[in-house]
């Protein structure tokens, strides 16, 4: 049995925590505080952040487990980062949740942006846009008085959406069908979306191809040539804990 800190707050990351827990090891989740409500993990979590990558460190050493996993979403840079530096600092096995990058697939018009910023230029004047972006992504796009748009957010928000649009209050998974509905009602004429990977969030990308929808796609941040492990892997790597 290996005692892991799995850094989390994604399905992925939940799934992966009832695998850890399948094979026998103890696990605590590490969630950053981001949803109010966030949904329930098979183990003990703690929530917040650790104060950076020196936080992080002090609180490896503090509690000294086998290994730290991280399975946080492409798009959260920072507390990959910060895993990486805590890792060296502390000589802790790091594993690095693999979740490959989403690739067009028949029917689907993308179009690939480097930045929210860019994306937000992308849109043409009249738009009507649905950002499948998160919450922290809306400011990207504010300064674009001649278009409409739609953010989908877990927490209902704290004030009206500035300008032109409407929040969309829902926790995923999404299927097809109701993604569909959901960009057919609203008139979408564009999905902007992060390039996260992974099986559950790609309904939006085939909910948009089948009502011909185009894509702008966010590209991941760069992760340089870290090593990535799949589900097998971690619990391989383990298994020798
Ligand atoms: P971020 O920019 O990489 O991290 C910002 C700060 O939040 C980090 O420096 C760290 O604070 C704290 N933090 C982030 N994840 C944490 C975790 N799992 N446990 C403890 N502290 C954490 O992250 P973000 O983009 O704001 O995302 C926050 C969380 O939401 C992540 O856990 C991520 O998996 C999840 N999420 C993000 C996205 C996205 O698009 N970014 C989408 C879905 C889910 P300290 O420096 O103080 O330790």
């Amino acid at each position: 049995m290996a005692r892991v800190l799995l850094l989390a707050g994604t399905g992925h990351a939940r799934r992966l925590a009832a695998d850890l827990i399948a094979a026998g090891h103890d696990v605590t989740a590490s969630l950053a505080g981001a949803t109010k409500d966030p949904a329930a993990y098979p183990c003990p979590s703690r929530v917040g952040g650790f104060g950076g990558p020196t936080g992080l460190a002090s609180h490896l050493q503090a509690t000294d487990p086998d290994a730290l996993i991280d399975a946080t979403h492409p798009f959260a840079a920072q507390i990959s980062d910060n895993a990486r530096k805590a890792a060296a600092i502390t000589g802790t096995t790091l594993l690095r949740l693999a979740r490959p990058e989403w690739k067009p697939e028949q029917g689907e018009k993308w179009q690939s942006v480097a930045t929210l910023e860019a994306a937000a230029a992308a849109l043409p004047p009249g738009a009507r846009a649905f950002l499948a972006t998160g919450r922290k992504s809306l400011s990207a796009f504010q300064h674009r008085s001649d278009i409409w748009c739609a953010l989908r957010q877990v927490d209902p928000p704290k004030a009206p959406f500035p300008g032109n649009g409407k929040f969309i209050i829902a926790r995923p998974p999404f299927d097809t069908a109701s993604e569909t509905k959901l960009f057919a009602s609203l008139v979408i004429t564009h999905l902007v979306a992060k390039n996260a990977g992974g099986t559950e969030a790609r309904t939006k990308l085939t909910a948009a191809a089948t009502l011909g929808i185009p894509i702008i796609m966010v590209q991941r941040p760069d992760e340089g040539t870290f090593q990535t492990h799949t589900t097998a892997e971690i619990l391989a790597c383990l298994a020798q804990a």
